[in-house]
């Protein structure tokens, strides 16, 4: 059985290749997701918690049973085993839980991310395969990391700096965007940057007459959208330069713009385009830098920085 690795918002372990990224829902404080294959399914929890207030392992379990016992309605549902156990550093609780299947369950509070984690595995029979996937996953399993995330899913992998939140993201059939958000606030300042990744899958098919003009596609099937996307009014680019980014040629643009009154905005943002022939999809991916403050401050983007986080996040760039 071929493994692959599978990262989303600060969670990152390895799965069968034949895994399906099937739902995923809420964001980096607080969300969901679930991988699917034919026989079996792995389901992701998390949920930001109070370190003073937070519940023992034990409790959290006890209601995740009830809860169980809830949604499986007429089913008796019985817990046949409960053990300490660490995952990723953590001390969690395992628990073998059995309703319809028979469902492995380990949980555990990531101080690191300050986020509890409920992991789960249903599998139609617990078979030899079923315990060496469980046990990849667990092995490969991490939680936090100190300096960047990794995401990695739909064949496309990249890295972003913790401080960067999910805020927003659809995945449908053709098109995905992921819009990581930091924000740092101050009494007299509102410093934010934001970063979209967005792709466009079966290019040469849907954007026929543009797909190899990245410009043309960008001015006639995009930017309206994007300026949509962003909430930063109406973005005017100028053409930067084209480079390459894995063989694939790639036009980057880059604009600035000034508003407000009494607080007033400065905002500078960079974008590149390209085409990735191998998966046959067109990938735009956005930074944006801003600064707002009221209008007797100084307001300067910090361009250096600006332009290192822009190259340390297409370095890490895998499109294919
Ligand atoms: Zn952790
Ligand atoms: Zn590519």
């Amino acid at each position: 059985m071929k493994f692959r690795e599978f990262a989303w918002t600060g969670l990152l372990f390895e799965v069968p290749e034949e895994m399906r990224f099937s739902r995923q829902g809420g964001d980096t404080r607080m969300g969901h997701l679930m991988l699917e294959a034919e026989n079996y399914m792995i389901e992701a929890k998390w949920e930001p918690f109070e370190p003073k207030k937070a519940k023992s392992l034990s409790e959290v379990g006890g209601s995740l049973v009830e809860q169980i016992k809830k949604q499986s309605k007429n089913q008796s549902v019985t817990v046949l085993g409960k053990e300490d156990t660490y995952v990723s550093k953590h001390k969690a609780l395992y628990m073998i839980v059995k309703s319809r299947a028979e469902e492995r369950v380990y949980l555990w509070y990531c101080i690191e991310s300050q986020r509890i984690v409920i992991l789960r595995f249903v599998f139609g029979v617990f078979d030899d395969n079923a315990k060496k996937i469980t046990k990849r996953v667990l092995d490969t399993l991490q939680c936090h990391s100190e300096k960047t995330n990794i995401w990695s899913l739909l064949n496309l992998r990249f890295e972003t700096p913790v401080s960067f939140l999910l805020t927003d993201t659809k995945i449908t059939v053709g098109r995905a965007h992921f819009l990581l958000v930091d924000r740092k606030l101050s009494s007299f300042a509102d410093q934010t940057e934001k970063i979209l990744v967005e792709y466009f899958s079966m290019a040469n098919l849907i954007y026929e007459q543009t797909y190899r003009d990245l410009d043309k596609w960008f001015e006639k099937n995009y930017l309206k959208d994007l300026s949509k996307k962003l909430k930063e009014g109406k973005l005017k680019f100028k053409e930067l330069r084209s480079t390459g980014l894995r063989r694939h040629k790639m036009e980057v643009k880059q604009g600035t713009a000034k508003s407000g009154t009494t607080w007033r905005k400065t905002t500078t943002y960079t974008n590149a385009s390209w085409y990735c022939p191998r998966t046959n999809r067109i990938y735009s991916v956005t930074l944006v830098s801003s600064i707002k403050r009221p209008a007797f401050f100084k307001r300067e983007i910090d361009k250096e920085a600006h332009s290192k986080l822009w190259e340390d996040f297409l370095a890490s760039f895998e499109c294919h």
